[in-house]
């Protein structure tokens, strides 16, 4: 979609507000929703005089109502880091049953597009690696994490069953661990945490004993293969995210030498269910999207730690 109306929930948080000025950068015209529960309306304070952006606060899982035509619906409201959703478990999963009923909706009666953000986490701990679609994964179906997993999932299965039964076209992405300026600092993901604990000389917490994986994407990569995704007739899922994969230790050395730390490296017990390992198997974002990642990790930290040092001590 090279112009029109969209509608983007989540748009104060992290990916949503790059999603939204990409939005913006094509020409569409922008309502955008949020709650403010994780995502920050500073991420959206360089919009302000923008008239074709709007922003309503509003938390979807009470219903939406949107006046005038909408061309594509994308939701991307939920708590996505652990430490946010293990602080809004119940929140989180209204928001990826209720919100996601009252967004399809939304799209059924625009005769809309809609796009779903899923997550990696529906593989849960893969047994199966790297992670292709076609894995049905591993969830512990009543741990601490589930109440994002299993809200995800079930936002898959709500919009695949919304597609059968409306013909709605339906875009579905799973996310891999993405990066990037304006995560919150305190939201406590791996990247964000390291670069601000190296930045302070705090030190460095490694759950566990390091040895874990994750494959980290830049957030410009992960927008660009959103956009690809709405692109395309592709219904998904489909990964989005960077296969080169690294140790949580790697990460920590990394993100050690590119700010030229002191801090020292601390240990700490990993959460229940963390995930051992995570990859994605991108065969599909290459082929049917022709879509692939750019940004290499240390380029990326480079960038973020950049925007992290810029916030001048105001780090939040
Ligand atoms: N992690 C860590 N130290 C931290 C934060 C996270 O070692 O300060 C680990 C966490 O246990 C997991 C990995 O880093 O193994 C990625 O965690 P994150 O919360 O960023 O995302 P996840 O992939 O678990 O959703």
């Amino acid at each position: 979609m090279k112009s029109g109306r969209v509608v983007v929930a989540g748009c104060a948080g992290f990916l949503g507000s790059h999603l939204v000025d990409a939005l913006l950068g094509r020409d569409c015209e922008v309502i955008g929703l949020d709650d403010l529960s994780t995502g920050r309306i500073e991420n959206l304070a360089h919009l302000e005089s923008n008239e074709k952006f709007s922003f309503m606060r509003s938390d979807i899982t009470d219903g939406v109502s949107v006046d005038g035509t909408v061309d594509l619906v994308m939701n991307l409201a939920s708590p996505a880091s652990p430490v946010d959703y293990l602080r809004l478990p119940l929140e989180t999963l209204a928001v990826g049953s209720q919100g996601s009923l009252a967004l399809l909706e939304l799209a059924r009666t625009k005769a809309a597009a809609y796009f779903y953000s899923s997550t990696s986490e529906v593989y849960g701990d893969p047994l199966v690696h790297p992670q292709s679609e076609g894995y049905w994964g591993n969830v512990n179906p009543i741990g601490p994490r589930s109440v994002y997993d299993e809200s995800k999932r079930f936002g898959e299965a709500l919009t695949f069953a919304y597609q059968r039964t409306h013909g709605l076209d339906v875009k579905v992405v799973r996310i891999f661990n993405t990066y990037g300026p304006r995560m919150r600092s305190d939201d406590g993901r791996v990247v964000s945490n390291f670069i601000v604990q190296a930045l302070r000389g705090e030190p460095i917490t490694i759950y566990g004993d390091g040895s874990q994986t994750r494959s980290f994407c830049f957030v410009d990569d992960e927008i660009n293969g959103f956009l690809a995704m709405v692109d395309h007739g592709a219904h998904g899922p489909i990964n989005i995210g960077n296969d080169s994969e690294f140790t949580v230790s790697e990460l920590a050395e990394l993100v050690v030498r590119l700010t030229g730390s002191e801090s020292p490296i601390v240990y700490e017990p990993l959460p229940a269910d963390d995930p051992k390992q995570r990859r994605p198997d991108l065969t599909l974002a290459r082929t049917v999207l022709n879509w692939e990642p750019k940004v290499m990790l240390e380029e990326g930290l480079s960038r973020t730690i950049a925007y992290f040092q810029a916030l001048n001590g105001d780090i939040r």
